[in-house]
Formats: structure tokens, C-alpha cells, sequence
């Protein structure tokens, strides 16, 4: 053999041995790695999927911060700390800790914003109609007087938040219920532990409450699906191209049952004192904070429509996308070129607002 030969032997030796290596998983190539878990918490799945990292233990902190959220936010849990301002009504005010003061601020901030459409102390309505994911049909509905009598019980102008992190119920048997806005703190708080520990390209799902973190790759955005509110789930009506952002979505799709042929869901109109029935099915809304998200989507379905871009438009930090029964897409203007139907989606029409 000579040299060039012998060259050319070795060069083909080290390619296969290469190759062997790479498929018995012993050349990982670790910026090219994912993770990701999925459990299930605050009563809902939740997943995590981190790109070009390869340490499992970012995923056991992002967990431990989310079941930490979830035990001092619960009201279903009876040692929380939201349970101890519940039981405590009418009585007097509970410390909190600054996470759990922090939440029920926004939530009171967005309920002055929304003139109390999204209200924090909505606990005794959401227990009279326990509306539950799953259910389908029911043979009973509240009577009338058991909805006014719950209402009374509801209004954020009697939620205190006092100095030293103490919050107050005024009346007895007044309940916070922070459903509609903890998915998006405890978004906001995955999103901080991921960037501590350098995952900066992930995706965040939180039960639908969804966080693109960062970039995947190259520098291009993410594609999030907008769930298809008359289709199966994980059926998209449409896609958005994000980099950096909250997609959150409130429908009535999520939690409801069928009463008499009429359908009934999981948010409730604090005005009325049952669930909403407006034009909306769906809105999706986008932000950089996932708590902002959160509380809007809840919101604006309450609101419906013309009060809904009324809103949004007073804000410079929040876009939205409208679907209504009558299949009408409403498209924010900014995000006219980010969203795409669906092709196949004939039926549904959208306009720009
Ligand atoms: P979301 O899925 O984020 O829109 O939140 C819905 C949950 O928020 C419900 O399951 C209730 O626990 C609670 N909720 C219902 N109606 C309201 C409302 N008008 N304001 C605030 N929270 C509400
Ligand atoms: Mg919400």
C-alpha cells in the first residue's frame, strides 16, 4: 500500500467508525438535543419542551416552581394560600407571600380595566355552576334565585389589598378564584427559570396557555396553532408566527355542558351571573407578558366583540384574534401578516378590524 492509499483507508475508517458512534446515541450532538416533560397540574396538562439543551434538571426546577404556584394559588386546595383568604372573609386579612399578592394585584388592576367583566372574586359563581372539562349534558341548572344570591357575593371593589403583601375579602363568604389568570403567571415564571438556567428556545403549554420562548432555530419564529373552535382538539383553525410571545386562548369549547339544548360554559358573566352567551366562541390573545394574555382572553370573551376591540385597542401591549359563531375570523391589523388560515377552511371569513 502506499501512502495516498493508506491515507484514503484511515479516512474511511474514521467515517465509519463515526457513523457506528452516532447511531449507538454515543456522539450526541448536544446543540441540536430536546427535552421536555408533561404533567399534570392546576388541574390541567401542562408541557415543556426545551430545544438544544440536554439537562433534565432545568425541567425538574421549572416543575417545582410551577407545583409551588399552584399550592399557594389553588382555591381548591385547602391549605393555600388563596383557601386561607377564602376562609377568612368577612373576618379579617391574610398575608400572603409577594407571588400570590403579586397575582391577585393584576387580577384586581384587570378587573378595574374591564369595569368588573373579569373579576377575581367570581369563586362563589364558578362553585354554583361547577362547570367541569368532560361534561357534556345536564338535567339542572341553578334557579334564578341562587344566581342572584351568588352574585351578591361578587365584586372586586371589596377585594382589599392592604400593606405587608395582606389581602382582605370584605364579606363573609366572598371566594377568589384565580383560574383565569395564574396559567399565565405560572407561564411568566417557567419562562424566568428556563432563561436563569440559558434555555432560551422552548416551547411552554401550559393547558393552552402557551409561551414561544425565544427562536427555535435561524432565527425564525415559531408557529403556534390557533385551536379550531367548531373541530376536534388539536384540529387548528389557524397559524400564528411568533418569536418571543403569549398565545393564550379563552373558549367555549374548553368547559360545558348542554342544558335544554342550550350550551352553557366555564366563564361567567359577572353582570348576569351566568355564563357568557355573546357572539364570541373563541379569542385568542398575544403579548410578551403570559399573565396579560391570560387575563384579556378571559376578558374579552366576556366582553364580545365591539367592547372587546374597544379594549384592545386601548392597549399598546396586546393583540387579538376573534372567532365567532357565525365563523368570522377578526384579525388585529398588526397581526395581519403574521396569521394564516387554514386553506382548507373555506366557511370561516375574516376580517380585518
Ligand atoms: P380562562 O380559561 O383563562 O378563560 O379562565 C376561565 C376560568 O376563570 C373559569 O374556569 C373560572 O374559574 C374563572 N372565571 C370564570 N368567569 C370569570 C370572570 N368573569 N372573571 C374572572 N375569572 C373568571
Ligand atoms: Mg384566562
Amino acid at each position: 500500500m502506499n501512502f495516498k492509499k493508506n491515507n484514503k483507508f484511515i479516512i474511511l475508517l474514521l467515517i465509519l467508525l463515526m457513523l457506528i458512534l452516532t447511531s449507538c446515541g454515543v456522539v450526541s450532538n448536544k446543540k441540536t438535543a430536546t427535552i421536555s416533560r408533561t404533567e399534570f397540574l392546576m388541574d390541567t396538562v401542562m408541557t415543556i419542551r426545551i430545544y438544544h439543551k440536554s439537562d433534565k434538571k432545568i425541567l425538574d426546577k421549572a416543575f417545582d416552581r410551577l407545583k409551588e404556584i399552584e399550592a399557594k394559588m389553588s382555591s381548591t386546595i385547602e391549605t393555600s394560600e388563596v383557601s386561607n383568604i377564602n376562609n377568612n372573609a368577612g373576618i379579617k386579612p391574610v398575608t400572603v407571600s409577594p407571588d400570590t399578592y403579586f397575582v391577585i394585584k393584576e387580577a384586581k388592576r384587570f378587573a378595574e380595566l374591564s369595569l368588573g367583566a373579569f373579576d377575581p372574586t367570581i369563586g362563589p359563581l364558578v362553585d354554583l355552576w361547577d362547570i367541569k372539562a368532560g361534561e357534556r349534558e345536564r338535567d339542572f341548572i341553578p334557579s334564578n334565585r341562587e344566581v342572584e344570591n351568588m352574585k351578591t357575593l361578587v365584586n372586586y371593589k371589596k377585594l382589599e389589598l392592604l400593606d405587608n403583601n395582606q389581602v382582605f375579602l370584605k364579606e363573609k363568604n366572598m371566594k377568589l378564584a384565580l383560574g383565569s389568570i395564574v396559567k399565565g403567571y405560572a407561564t411568566d415564571e417557567v419562562k424566568k427559570v428556563l432563561s436563569e438556567s440559558n434555555a432560551n428556545s422552548a416551547i411552554i403549554d401550559l393547558g393552552g396557555n402557551v409561551f414561544a420562548h425565544g427562536v427555535k432555530e435561524d432565527d425564525m419564529p415559531w408557529k403556534i396553532g390557533i385551536q379550531n373552535p367548531f373541530g376536534l382538539p388539536g384540529e387548528y383553525l389557524g397559524v400564528i408566527r411568533v418569536k418571543d410571545k403569549s398565545v393564550v386562548t379563552s373558549g367555549d369549547y374548553e368547559r360545558y355542558f348542554f342544558f335544554n339544548g342550550e350550551k352553557y360554559n366555564h366563564i361567567i358573566d359577572p353582570s348576569t351571573g351566568y355564563p357568557v352567551n355573546n357572539e364570541i366562541t373563541g379569542v385568542s390573545i398575544i403579548t410578551a407578558r403570559s399573565i396579560d394574555a391570560d387575563a384579556l382572553s378571559t376578558t374579552l370573551f366576556v366582553l364580545g366583540l365591539d367592547k372587546g376591540i374597544e379594549l384592545i385597542n386601548s392597549t399598546d401591549y396586546a393583540n387579538a384574534i376573534f372567532i365567532t359563531k357565525a365563523k368570522e375570523v377578526y384579525i388585529g391589523k398588526e397581526l395581519k401578516d403574521k396569521f394564516d388560515l387554514i386553506k382548507e377552511l373555506i366557511s370561516f371569513i375574516p376580517k380585518e378590524y
